[in-house]
């Protein structure tokens, strides 16, 4: 997901709604006493993560399969799911999460009907006898109204819309509540369905479905078309899903840098498919530009996926989203998406590289926020870069640390600093600087191929940190605390010791880093420990000009 200049101005909207609030008071709980159903419909305390709670700790979860009909006119939906999981443990009590908007109306636990209630956004499920280790089936059919999106993709949902033709046009957003927003799952990012998921969503058969993994059937009944989409990968929760529209499939043909031939396909309104070629040809264009930093396009065997949709982009697996407004910024002379770009960069960092915690999130948005310097590298050169880092560094505002402490955290804690994008980026930026370019980038490369560290394995800061470390051969943990787990910056001093003579030291030192020492006009790199450095220079020598890294300076 992109940040969002929303949630910066968000603050001061809060506080005047803060105020009416307090001035509207006495009416509002009258109101809500006489309106229950209204009021049950606000779901602003909804996150996804947190605690894992023990009855989910024991389950695995091996694949989902979806089922739904789509009623358009009534905006409700209606079906199954079918969640197969994996118990280490026997126990009474199953738990699936799932919003209360929804009525749950049977379960079935390997195709026998069992007991269940609906309490607190999660459904229990029971059977007297308990349920035994190993594999289990569990069938929940379902129906209601999904909640209407808010500010999609950063506050969920479903949005019902239609396109300047007045077809419908339906997207679903769920980052930041998780897939129970309209389906029943294990709403955690530790667990993943490591099998994959099928979804068979029924739609007006003059409407077209775009979802994950590759389209295995359209059926047709009367008026009705199902779309039958399966993906064989493991996906994170919030990317399962499916956008419906007068969609015209535009596709292509890309060439892996493995060799490997992959489709793609645009799934773009019918009224935009003059657009199409010029998003597909930036589609190829990015992937080279991915690849040759992080490896092969990570879902190689289904497709490249995009689809148009009525609100920012998101970073859905294999069928990304694509805002309809097909802007474009210039860099070095060629079209450019900030949007389609840093939402296909997760292909990498969030869907093949994914954070165990939402405490790791930096790992998802710093990294494909740092992504999109490679690609001005690419595209506009160093100037190009060092213009987007610098952006990135005064973009940094310091309040929180980017990595909270300990885990259970939740996606809405972790994105509220912000600067998981901007300082997540900044941060790979002095790593690159640290250690080389020799080390950066190999090792870049390695965390997003290796398979401990890709598919069904999560990472942790930890994991991040251990690798840079192995490969450098020198002890990261330092610097990765100071910048993931501190708001501290460099403390750097500078002070007159005598006829042209500075030292230079740094208060803060928590371990010996190299520095660019500008002295008499010219620029040396020189490391700098506890003990600080003395350098000759008839002024005062300046301390890392170009700014590789956050720090105050003190000219004493
Ligand atoms: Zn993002």
């Amino acid at each position: 997901m992109k940040k969002s200049k929303w949630c910066i101005q968000n603050k001061r909207e809060f506080l005047m709604q803060a105020i009416l609030f307090v001035l509207l008071l006495p009416a509002l709980v009258s109101f809500s006493q006489n309106n229950n159903s209204l009021n049950s419909r606000d779901l602003s305390y909804l996150t996804s993560g947190g605690k894992l709670h023990p009855l989910q700790a024991i389950m695995d979860i091996r694949h989902y399969t979806i089922v739904l009909d789509v009623d358009i006119e009534n905006k409700s939906i209606k079906g199954s799911a079918e969640v197969s999981l994996n118990l280490s443990k026997k126990t009474d009590t199953l738990l699936l999460d799932l919003i209360h908007l929804y009525t749950v109306t049977k379960v079935k636990v390997n195709n026998k009907s069992v007991a269940f209630t609906q309490q607190d956004d999660k459904i229990f499920i029971t059977t007297p006898d308990g349920f035994e280790l190993g594999n289990q089936k569990v069938l929940i059919e379902y129906n209601g109204i999904p909640p209407v999106a808010i500010k999609p993709p950063w506050d969920g949902g479903f949005t019902w819309t239609k396109d300047n033709n007045g077809n419908d046009w339906i997207a679903i957003n769920i980052q930041a509540e998780g897939g129970k927003m309209y389906f029943p799952c294990k709403d955690h990012p530790s667990d993943e369905p490591n099998e994959g998921v099928d979804l068979k969503i029924t739609v007006p058969k003059n409407l077209v479905v775009a979802g994950p993994g590759l389209l295995q059937s359209v059926t047709t009944k009367k008026d009705r078309s199902t779309y039958f989409w399966k993906t064989n990968y493991t996906i994170s929760n919030y990317c399962i899903l499916f956008n419906i529209g007068k969609y015209k499939v535009v596709k292509d043909i890309y060439t892996t840098v493995l060799g490997n031939k992959v489709p793609i396909e645009y799934y773009v309104l019918e009224v935009d498919s003059a657009q199409a070629k010029k998003v597909i040809e930036l589609k190829k264009r990015d992937t080279k530009i991915l690849e040759k930093y992080f490896g092969e396009y990570p879902w190689a065997k289904e497709k490249i996926g995009v689809a148009e949709v009525p609100n920012y982009g998101m970073e859905h697996q294999t069928m990304i989203t694509f805002k309809n407004q097909f802007s474009y910024s210039l860099v070095g002379g060629q079209e450019y998406s900030d949007n389609l770009f840093h939402e296909y960069a997760h292909e990498w960092w969030a869907n093949k590289v994914t954070n165990k915690d939402w405490g790791h999130m930096w790992i998802q948005e710093g990294i494909a926020t740092y992504a999109e310097a490679l690609a001005m590298l690419e595209l506009g050169g160093e100037s190009a870069y060092d213009e987007i880092i610098a952006g990135h560094r005064r973009g940094s505002r310091n309040r929180n640390p980017i990595v909270p402490a300990g885990e259970g955290i939740t996606e809405k804690e972790v994105y509220a600093g912000g600067d998981i994008y901007g300082k997540g980026s900044f941060f790979m930026h002095t790593l690159r600087y640290v250690i080389g370019d020799a080390i950066f980038f190999p090792t870049l490369k390695k965390l997003a191929t290796d398979p401990q560290y890709t598919y069904d394995n999560f990472v942790t800061t930890m994991d991040v940190e251990k690798l840079f470390s192995t490969v450098a051969g020198q002890d990261l943990k330092p610097f990765f605390d100071f910048y993931l787990r501190t708001t501290n910056v460099l403390d750097v001093n500078i002070k007159e010791i005598g006829f042209h003579k500075f030292q230079i030291k740094i208060n803060n030192s928590f371990m010996p880093l190299p520095f660019e020492i500008t002295t008499n006009g010219q620029t040396t790199r020189m490391i700098i420990s506890k003990e600080g450095i003395t350098v000759n220079s008839a002024l005062p020598p300046q301390v890392d000009a170009k700014g590789f890294y956050l720090k105050k300076t003190t000219l004493q």
